[in-house]
């Protein structure tokens, strides 16, 4: 059997098996955190540093998919 896999939290440095915590893997860098707070934590400060420009076209491309999401919610409450 494979052993369990070992990630360190990159924010506070607290070790967690695979499977827990919130692990992203993307254009090969790969983030950990134990909990949504250290996770959280480091979105925070990557919301404020990411360039302005790309910041602005996500923020607004991601407001717009959750505002239809809340309307079709209501319309499924409404029927
Ligand atoms: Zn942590």
């Amino acid at each position: 059997m494979a052993r369990t896999r070992y990630y360190t939290c990159l924010v506070c440095g607290k070790k967690f098996p695979e499977g827990q915590g919130i692990v992203i893997r993307r254009a090969g860098v790969e983030l950990a955190f134990h909990s949504k707070a250290c996770f959280t934590r480091f979105c925070k400060l990557f919301l404020e540093r990411v360039e302005e420009k790309e910041f602005k076209r996500v923020a607004r491309e991601l407001m717009k998919e959750f505002e239809e999401l809340q309307k079709q919610r209501m319309k499924q409450k409404i029927i």
